[in-house]
């Protein structure tokens, strides 16, 4: 007997993502890797290509990827585009990964409600605004949620998925079931919390980090070791700042300044921006906390003294 096929009411196919930057980038390679027709919207068409492309020797080295696999991903990217008309005209889902700045994505969601299909869920990747901050610049609540990636989504394949009261349970499973097709482990949480599971244990290790090296208790990699030795941890704050990168480091401290007006943070946000300015900006452009592609910490004498 035939095995009859249950089609659901519609299959995702075209996926749009706004934001080509340290993890909009990866999103939208993963995705079209995964087999689904990308579109891109970020405002400077160059960098968001550039930055897409530079993908490749991660892919290479850690999922053995060959040129003409990576190409195949590269091809099912359809449009890298600053019109978010073009972007978003025929998409199944919108997930945003614009800067982590609650004005701009204000802006952001406003202008893509008027453009986009009936039918497109939007979902956002911030690290910080929970689903109900954000819901409510949208046209269309019950079809907004979060899904929150790991930066280097390739090797490091969870994405939580947070929604609101008003989020519809079928965006839920659909977004669960568009994360496990681009190879996603689908974490899901029963209720919104302020930075999911992950970065409710990760943002107080890294804030604890910095404020011990802006009071000037010990250096980076002082603080690195002490953490790596005594857990076991392939990695310290420091190490994990410069694979956040410094920029969405800085403004997650630029806002918690915004918010407590604890000088601690200014003088935080200070010190990192005049590294920004110095280029250290962390593992992408080379150079963060420590010197890419060999970090000091990667050294197997660095635990040894
Ligand atoms: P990023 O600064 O690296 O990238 C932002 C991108 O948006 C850049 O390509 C920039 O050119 C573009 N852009 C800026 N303003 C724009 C505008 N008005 N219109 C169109 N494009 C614009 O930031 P990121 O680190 O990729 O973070 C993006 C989002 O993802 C944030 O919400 C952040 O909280 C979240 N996030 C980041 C990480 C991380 O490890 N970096 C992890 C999980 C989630």
């Amino acid at each position: 007997m035939a095995v009859v096929k249950v089609r659901r009411k519609y299959e995702m196919k075209n996926i749009m993502i706004a934001g080509a930057g340290v993890l909009g980038s990866q999103i939208a390679y993963q995705t079209a890797l995964s087999g689904f027709n990308v579109s891109v919207y970020n405002h400077h068409i160059d960098t968001a290509e550039r930055r897409i492309k530079a993908l490749k020797s991660d892919y290479e080295r850690d999922l053995h990827l060959t040129d003409k696999e990576f190409q195949q991903g590269l091809d099912n990217i359809k449009v890298i585009t600053d019109d978010i008309a073009t972007a978003v005209k025929d998409a199944d889902l919108m997930i945003e990964a614009l800067p982590e700045s609650l004005e701009l994505k204000e802006r952001f969601y406003e202008e893509v409600s008027e453009l986009a299909p009936d039918k497109t869920i939007f979902a956002s990747n911030s690290s910080t605004f929970i689903p109900s901050q954000l819901a409510p610049y949208t046209d269309r609540p019950e079809r907004f949620l979060n899904m929150h990636f790991a930066n280097q989504i390739w090797k490091f394949n969870v994405v939580e998925i947070m929604g609101t009261s008003q989020t519809s349970p079928e965006v839920i499973e659909e977004a669960t079931k568009f994360a496990r097709e681009i190879k996603m482990v689908p974490i899901i949480l029963n209720k919104e919390q302020h930075g999911y599971i992950l970065n409710s244990l990760l943002i107080p290790l890294l804030a604890s980090g910095l404020s011990l090296w802006a009071k000037g208790v010990a250096d980076p990699a002082m603080i690195d070791k002490d953490w790596m030795i005594s857990t076991g941890a392939p990695m310290g704050p420091f190490g994990i700042l410069d694979m956040v990168g410094l920029r969405t480091a800085a403004q997650i401290e630029r806002n918690a300044y915004a918010q407590t007006k604890d000088e601690s943070h200014k003088e935080i946000v200070d010190k990192m921006e005049q590294m920004i300015q110095e280029g250290h900006e962390g593992k992408e452009s080379g150079q963060g906390f420590y010197n890419y592609p060999n970090p000091a910490f990667m050294d197997p004498d660095f635990l040894k003294h």
